[in-house]
């Protein structure tokens, strides 16, 4: 097993065990960087991530990992490299390796220091179809005019959509056309973390400089800002600081400003207030399009029935379509000879799960504390308080939708709560959900992130 088949089995596994939500902000961008001497080293995107894994997960990931493999004793997290490295592990390193991936992973690490920018992630390798046209003219509409067309710019959509590559293709256009522009991609976690850990020190005064520099800001999934006050006062100061001098505020989220929970009402209607463009998913011609781009880029040929089943059977986001190929791509060069169906078929068994339409009652209430940032308990609390009644009649909502739970079940669940309590909670939510299309959506993608793997 390499370190890359090692990491995408574990992270299978955890994946089983914790919610979307926090897999998606912990796991995302990690990978084994090296495995060696008993000893394997994780790489984290951040210092907060470091943290989070250490504190948090380690117990998980140490027990996962020693079931795959015996003998492991160390476990180290780093932060470094976001993107995998496919081929990595001493033993491969004799195998010939094509140039082509040396040189990708040569790219991957040559994030510039100032900027935060990777320059894999331009407009020359972004593929545009209906589902992410409206996104792309208006970043082509921002690379023309920064500051002029379109204020804040706001990207939405689900993970792996190409979010983060178009916000960073924008940053590295206008980069390449005017050097002395102050360009900044920074992930909205790690502005968290940095505007928490200068608190801390009592350095934010420095910080705000700093930041008060910048012509073109980029902040890469606000979602992550949702539920965190201080930070969400200290970016209203900063949008309102560069907005007036008409500088550049670039931001993506995995949903709507509406559907971001606990948003501060100022912030929300300021990213209202420029463009917002969706991603949705990439149908099946745009998938195939895709993929061919991909191989023609990496010089490389595979069978069109090899591509076409790609295609068809990874359907959920581009990132997976990309790891898929990247499957079939080592597998052919390490053997050197071309792949049949039959192997990329078996190379593809673990992308190809259909996703499982069922859920339970804990899935439910986690799905719905992650979504409102609550408390693992906060929910079965005694209490009033609007920001845990209204996600308590989801759960209860959703109980009755989704597994068909009886009233009274739904009532013991939540201890101390009759039928009568349940059923008024499930008419609330049904009314409002026909009432107000907002809450729908909201409602909506509880119930997506509910039956996302
Ligand atoms: P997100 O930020 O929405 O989660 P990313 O921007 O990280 O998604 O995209 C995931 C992967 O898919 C990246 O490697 C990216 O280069 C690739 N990708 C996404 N959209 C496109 C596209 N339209 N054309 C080519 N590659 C894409
Ligand atoms: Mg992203």
């Amino acid at each position: 097993m390499t370190n890359e088949e090692l990491w995408q089995t574990v992270l299978a596994q955890i994946q089983l065990v914790i919610s979307p939500a926090s897999f998606a902000t912990w796991f995302k961008q990690t990978s084994i960087v090296s495995r060696e001497n008993n000893e394997i080293t994780i790489s984290v995107p951040s210092s907060f991530s470091k943290e989070w894994l250490r504190g948090k997960y380690h117990k998980l990931i140490s027990k996962i990992i020693d079931e795959e493999e015996r003998g492991i004793k160390e476990i180290k997290y780093i932060i470094g490299s976001s993107t995998p490295v496919i081929v990595k592990h001493s033993q491969e390193k004799k195998i010939n390796q094509a140039p082509a991936i040396e040189q990708l992973d040569f790219q991957e690490l040559k994030v510039d220091k100032e900027t935060n920018l990777n320059p894999r992630y331009v407009f020359d390798n972004f593929i545009v179809g209906s589902f992410n046209e409206l996104a792309h003219a208006a970043a082509l509409a921002v690379v023309k005019e920064p500051g002029r067309a379109y204020n804040p710019l706001f990207i939405y959509g689900g993970v792996g959509l190409g979010k983060t590559h178009l916000l960073q293709a924008i940053g590295n256009e206008i980069d390449k056309h005017s050097v002395k522009t102050n360009i900044k991609y920074i992930p909205a976690e790690r502005f968290t973390s940095e505007i928490v850990g200068a608190i801390r020190n009592h350095q934010i005064e420095a910080l705000k400089s700093k930041f008060q520099k910048i012509d073109i800001l980029i902040l890469d999934d606000v979602q992550f800002l949702a539920g965190k006050e201080k930070t969400q006062e200290e970016f209203f100061h900063l949008f309102n600081f560069l907005y007036e001098k008409n500088k550049q505020i670039i931001l993506s989220s995995d949903r709507s400003p509406k559907a971001i929970a606990s948003l501060t009402e100022r912030l929300r209607s300021r990213f209202e207030g420029g463009m917002i463009a969706d991603i949705s998913l990439p149908d099946v011609e745009t998938r195939i399009a895709i993929l061919k781009t991909k191989i023609s880029e990496k010089k490389i040929d595979i069978p069109e029935e090899i591509i076409n089943y790609t295609a068809n059977t990874i359907q959920k986001n581009i990132r997976e379509l990309e790891g898929a190929l990247n499957r079939l791509i080592t597998h052919q060069k390490i053997h050197n000879k071309t792949l049949t169906i039959e192997i990329a078929k078996d190379l593809l068994t673990s992308f190809a799960v259909a996703p499982q339409r069922t859920s339970s009652p804990k899935k439910i209430v986690q799905t719905v504390n992650d979504f409102y940032d609550l408390k693992e308990k906060e929910i079965f609390e005694v209490t009033r308080k609007k920001e845990v009644v209204k996600p308590r009649q989801i759960v209860m909502f959703l109980l009755r939708k989704e597994l068909n739970y009886s009233f009274p079940a739904i009532g013991r669940i939540f201890k101390g709560k009759d039928h009568t309590t349940a059923i008024h909670a499930f008419k609330k939510i049904q009314q409002e959900i026909e009432s107000n299309e907002d809450f729908t959506e909201e409602i909506n993608l509880i119930k997506k992130k509910l039956y996302e793997s």
